[in-house]
């Protein structure tokens, strides 16, 4: 089981963790915010693929 966080202070709302994990992340007020904790193991992969993929480095995942 792992869980994923979004450090606030970095994440830039540009939105590509929602469109690569939408189970995980969504976003809200123009930041992205995790709604699935923990991240279900279905969407374990998509959701590690997302952290990667964010351009600000914002998305911790742990577990
Ligand atoms: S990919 Fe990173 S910067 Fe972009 S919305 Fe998600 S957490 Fe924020």
């Amino acid at each position: 089981m792992i869980q994923a966080m979004v450090i606030e202070e970095k994440c830039t709302g540009c939105g590509v963790c929602a469109a690569i994990c939408s189970e995980v992340f969504e976003m809200e007020d123009a930041l992205a915010k995790v709604k699935a904790d923990p991240v279900p193991e279905s969407t374990k992969e998509e959701c590690v693929e997302a952290a990667e993929s964010c351009p600000v480095q914002a998305i911790a995942v742990t577990g």
